[in-house]
C-alpha cells in the first residue's frame, strides 16, 4: 500500500469533510518540526471499500442507494463485518461518523432471513438503548429507512410521551425496539414488553448513560434479555466505568475505535468574546442584531439558563426555541421539527439534549456557556462548517470561564481570535465569581425526572 501527501499545510489544524476523513482513500496527519506545526492530508491507493464487498442483502443495499450513500464509512467498515459475524463489539466514536448504519445495517441483515413471521408473532429480536428520546426517535428514523424495502417492524419507546400507542405498537408486534431505559423498564413492570427473544443488545452513547445516572437500569435490562446474545456497545469516550461495565456484560469483546477528530474546520471562524457574565445575554442580544445570521444553535449549560435565554429571546422579537431535559417530549420535537424545518432560526440547547442529534448545515453556533470538557467545544463546532460551507462560532466567555478557553486551545492547537471591539468588554483583571449557596424560594421548578436520576443525582442539564 503506497501513501502520498496531497496537502500539506502550515496551519497547524486543517480538516476536510468527515466523510471523506472517514474513508479509507484519506488519512490526516500533524507533526511539528523545529516548534512549527503541519498538517498534510494523505492518499492512499488501497482499495476503497463499497456497501456490496460487505455483503449485505439486496433490499437493504437498495434503501442505503436511495438514501444516497456511496460508500461505508469507516466505522461501518470496521464493524458491519464483525456484528454480521455475531462479535460482541465496543466501539468508540461519535455522531457523524455513520454508527447508526454502522449497527442498523448489520441488524437488520441477521434478523431479514426470519422476517416472515406472522405480524402478532413477532417477538423483539433486536433492542437499542439509547439515553435520550430525540436520540431514540432518530435511531427509529434510521431503521425505518434502511427497512423500507422488508418486512421488518421496528418501535420506539421513551418516556415523558403517552405510554398506551406504545403498548399498543409492541402489542401489535415488532421486530426491533428503540427505547429509552425508564420508559422500558416502566413497560416490563406493566408486563407489556418480553424480552426473552432479544438477540442483539445495542448500547448506543454509554458514557452518557452512565453520566445521566442510568447504570443501574441498563444493567437491569442487561439482565432481562437471554444470556447468549450479542452485545454491541457504542461511546463517543470510554471512562473507567464504561470500561468495567462492557467488562462485566460482554464477551471477548472486539475493539474499534474512530479516532477522535479533535481538529476543527478550517472553514469555521472562531471568535472569542470576553465578557462578564452578567451581561452575557446583552452582548448576544447585540451579536444577533448586528453580527450573526441565519441558522443558529446557542448553546447553554443548564436548563434554568436554556429557558431563560429562550424567553429573552421571544421578548426580543426573534423565532427561537429550545430543548432541554426537563421538557415534555412533545415541546422539544416541535422545537426540533420547527428548527429542521427552518421556521424559527434560534434553537437554545443544553449539551445533553442537543448531544447525538444530526443537524446540518448551521450557519453558527454560539456558545453562551463555555464547556468544561474542550471535546464539547469541538462537538459543538463541528454542527457548523459541514460539507465544505463556511460557518462562525461565538463563544462568550466570563471570568470564571478562563480555563476552560485554555484547555480548549491546547486540544484544538489554535488560539481563538478575541474580538475586544464590543461594548461589553471584561476588564482583564476581574476574578472569578464566587458561587454563593442558591437563593431560598426560587422559582425554577424541579422538572421531570427519570427513577434513575431520582436515585442517582440531580440532572442539571
Ligand atoms: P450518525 O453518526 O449515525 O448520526 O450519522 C450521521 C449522518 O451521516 C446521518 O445523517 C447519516 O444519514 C449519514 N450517513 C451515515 N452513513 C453514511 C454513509 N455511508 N454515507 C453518507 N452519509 C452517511
Amino acid at each position: 500500500m503506497w501513501i502520498y501527501p496531497i496537502y500539506i499545510s502550515k496551519n497547524p489544524i486543517e480538516s476536510i469533510d468527515k466523510h471523506a476523513l472517514n474513508n479509507s482513500q484519506c488519512t490526516i496527519r500533524h507533526w511539528e518540526t523545529k516548534g512549527n506545526a503541519f498538517s498534510a492530508i494523505f492518499a492512499t491507493n488501497q482499495k476503497h471499500m463499497s456497501f456490496k464487498d460487505l455483503k449485505l442483502n439486496r433490499p437493504i443495499l437498495r434503501a442505503i442507494a436511495e438514501k444516497g450513500y456511496d460508500s461505508p464509512t469507516l466505522v461501518q467498515e470496521k464493524t458491519i463485518p464483525l456484528v454480521l459475524n455475531k462479535k460482541d463489539v465496543i466501539v468508540s466514536a461519535q455522531t457523524g461518523t455513520g454508527k447508526t448504519a454502522a449497527f442498523a445495517l448489520p441488524i437488520l441483515q441477521s434478523l431479514y432471513d426470519k422476517q416472515e413471521a406472522p405480524k402478532k408473532g413477532k417477538k423483539i429480536r433486536a433492542l437499542i438503548v439509547s439515553p435520550t428520546r430525540e436520540l431514540a426517535i432518530q435511531i427509529e428514523n434510521n431503521f425505518q429507512s434502511y427497512s423500507t424495502h422488508t418486512k421488518l417492524i421496528t418501535t420506539v419507546i421513551f418516556g415523558g410521551a403517552s405510554i398506551e400507542p406504545q403498548k399498543e405498537a409492541l402489542k401489535n408486534g415488532v421486530d426491533i425496539m428503540i427505547a429509552t431505559p425508564g420508559r422500558l423498564l416502566d413497560l416490563h413492570k406493566q408486563d407489556v414488553v418480553n424480552l426473552d427473544y432479544v438477540e442483539t443488545l445495542v448500547l448506543d452513547e454509554a458514557d452518557l448513560m452512565l453520566d445521566m445516572g442510568f447504570i443501574d437500569d441498563v444493567k437491569k435490562i442487561e439482565r432481562l434479555c437471554p444470556k447468549e446474545k450479542q452485545t454491541l456497545l457504542f461511546s463517543a469516550t470510554i471512562p473507567y466505568k464504561v470500561e468495567q461495565l462492557a467488562n462485566t456484560i460482554l464477551k471477548s469483546p472486539q475493539r474499534i475505535e474512530v479516532a477522535q477528530n479533535s481538529s476543527t474546520s478550517k472553514n469555521v471562524n472562531q471568535l472569542l468574546y470576553f465578557v462578564p457574565k452578567p451581561q452575557k445575554i446583552e452582548l448576544c442580544l447585540h451579536l444577533l442584531r448586528n453580527t450573526v445570521n441565519g441558522h443558529i444553535i446557542i448553546f447553554r449549560r443548564t436548563k434554568y439558563g436554556v429557558d431563560k435565554l429562550e424567553k429573552s429571546l421571544l421578548k426580543n422579537g426573534y423565532k427561537a426555541g429550545s430543548i432541554h431535559g426537563d421538557k415534555s417530549q412533545t415541546d422539544r420535537q416541535l422545537a426540533l421539527n420547527s428548527f429542521k424545518k427552518k421556521e424559527i432560526n434560534i434553537l437554545v440547547a443544553t449539551d445533553v439534549a442537543a448531544r447525538g442529534i444530526d443537524i446540518d448545515s448551521l450557519d453558527a453556533v454560539i456558545n453562551f456557556d463555555l464547556p468544561s470538557a474542550p471535546e464539547t467545544y469541538v462537538h459543538r463546532i463541528g454542527r457548523t462548517a459541514r460539507a465544505g460551507n463556511t460557518g462562525s462560532a461565538y463563544s462568550l466567555c466570563s471570568a470564571d470561564e478562563r480555563d476552560y478557553v485554555s484547555n480548549i486551545q491546547k486540544l484544538i492547537h489554535l488560539q481563538l481570535d478575541v474580538i475586544e471591539d464590543h461594548p461589553y468588554p471584561l476588564d482583564p483583571k476581574a476574578k472569578k465569581e464566587v458561587h454563593t449557596s442558591k437563593k431560598k424560594g426560587s422559582k425554577h421548578k424541579k422538572g421531570r425526572k427519570s427513577e434513575a436520576s431520582k436515585k442517582k443525582k440531580k440532572r442539571w442539564y
